[in-house]
């Protein structure tokens, strides 16, 4: 026994801090739209062995059943022998292998099917004949109790096809093969990934931080505008907080044709240090235009800040195999809507959307309390968007209410600038998720105003 630990000491190698580091292997056969995924690991009592499948992600508010995709689940003992995967009750995969020790297990994501089942088109990878476009959360599991484990990532593919991570983007493409350490499950399935001489990538010239846009497209795109107006937003969001706090940022995007007219386009999704699109030919970005709506981009690019750098209860750690309840989806987008209106994108007047939203929500929306509307829009936020928009809406107002109130007592000195800055510092310090109950005195100490009032009044009387 003793040799074999040793053996496997020497095998997986341990960090500084004796934590193993978990290798993930992720292997695309050319002309397939399959990848197969290996995750080798100190061995485990086969018994102990729980292969989880995520059913969710910070920040896309839903359930989705990425386990309906994953096949030829196997475990592999130290001895070479091998156990099929066994469906839970949830979404994770069980291995029956007595007395045995597992030390690898193995699937296959079929992402042609991927695609087809699920109608969102930006929450499914893709696989066409010279790319594959990979969401972290889509394709990669994790074993129980190793999710916070740093992890040695390698893609293989085709010889000559070039790899691009969201992780450590560059230009200089590596072909067939690459390597990435990744510090836990959290930031792996964050992460995206393509692989083919489909994916185009530009880097930005004259920004802050390397930025890169990166984009696979059916019809004609234009990088160099996608990356001017992602620098727009970029700067813009800059001068407002003062800070960058991403180490690089990549805004991928993809533009193709419909899987069906069943499937849905359009949706963005933020990710610690990029954001991803997926749209019809027709949101393709061909040329430069003075007036672009750069919305989309400084709302996701504003989530690097909050929620993605400080958040409540529930958004981070993640529980993976559920979509978690949120307690405070109405922060995490209400405020981002409203400081990249009000203050990057100078449009006041969005204010007015914002009140229509609220006015024409139906009943079972309008009489849930913040806190029972953003629990309702943990896992339905965009299924029944009107759920999605009054989250925004009101919190943008109540971020509104506060501005007003900080700016009125204090002459202009401080806003709302000063209560996200509280919290960013906070969750700096603290590095947790606050809690509820927290979010009104941090806000008040970091401006010197006492924002109870307004708090209050957006929480009715009975404050739950
Ligand atoms: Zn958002």
């Amino acid at each position: 026994m003793k040799i074999l630990c040793f053996i496997y000491t020497l095998l997986f190698g341990l960090t500084v801090h004796g934590q193993q580091t978990v290798r993930y292997t992720l292997t695309h056969t050319p002309n397939s739209n399959n990848i197969e995924v290996a995750i080798n690991f100190e061995p485990m009592k086969a018994e102990e062995v729980y292969l989880i499948v995520p059913r969710s992600a910070p920040g896309t508010y839903s359930l989705t059943n990425y386990m309906a995709f994953v096949e030829q689940v196997v475990g592999t003992s130290t001895k070479g022998t091998m156990a099929k995967g066994t469906i839970g009750d949830g979404s994770f995969f069980t291995f029956e292998a007595e007395g045995e020790l597992l030390s690898q297990v193995s699937y296959r994501v079929d992402l042609e099917k991927m695609e087809t089942q699920l109608l969102d088109g930006g929450a499914s990878s893709k696989s066409r004949t010279n790319y594959v476009g990979l969401l972290g959360y889509s394709v990669f599991g994790f074993v129980e109790g190793l999710e916070g484990n740093p992890i040695e990532l390698t893609l293989k593919t085709a010889p000559s096809w070039p790899i691009f991570s969201t992780l450590a983007p560059t230009m200089d493409r590596p072909k067939g093969s690459a390597s990435f350490q990744v510090g836990n499950f959290g930031a792996l399935a964050d992460g995206q990934y393509t692989l083919g001489e489909d994916s185009q990538i530009y880097q930005v010239p004259n920004a802050p931080i390397p930025l890169f846009v990166a984009i696979y497209s059916e019809t004609e795109v234009n990088l160099e505008e996608i990356g001017r107006r992602g620098l727009l937003a970029l700067n813009g969001l800059k001068d407002f907080y003062g800070y960058v706090p991403m180490p690089h940022y990549t805004i991928y995007e993809e533009f193709i044709n419909p899987k069906s007219d069943r499937h849905d386009y359009g949706f963005s999704m933020e990710h610690l240090n990029s954001m991803t699109y997926t749209g019809d030919l027709s949101r393709a970005v061909t040329s430069y235009d003075p007036k672009a709506h750069i919305g989309g981009i400084v709302h996701h690019m504003g989530h690097s800040w909050i929620p993605l750098r400080s958040y409540g209860t529930g958004y981070r750690p993640f529980a993976w195999q559920v979509a978690p309840l949120i307690e405070t989806i109405w922060l995490n987008e209400g405020f981002t809507w409203y400081i990249s209106y009000a203050y990057v994108l100078e449009r006041p007047s969005i204010l007015n959307f914002y009140r229509r939203n609220m006015d024409e929500a139906p009943n079972f929306i309008k009489e849930k309390s913040l806190k029972e509307l953003s629990l309702l829009g943990s896992s339905q936020y965009a299924a029944d968007f009107r759920i999605g928009k009054n989250l925004f809406s009101r919190g943008a107002l109540l971020a509104h209410d506060l501005d007003m109130e900080i700016q009125k007592e204090t002459n202009g000195q401080k806003s709302i600038k000063d209560a996200l800055l509280g919290l960013l510092q906070w969750t700096e310090t603290n590095q947790r998720a606050f809690e509820y109950e927290e979010i009104e005195p941090i806000m008040s100490k970091a401006t010197g105003v006492d924002l109870h009032g307004i708090w209050a009044q957006w929480h009715g009387s009975k404050f739950d």
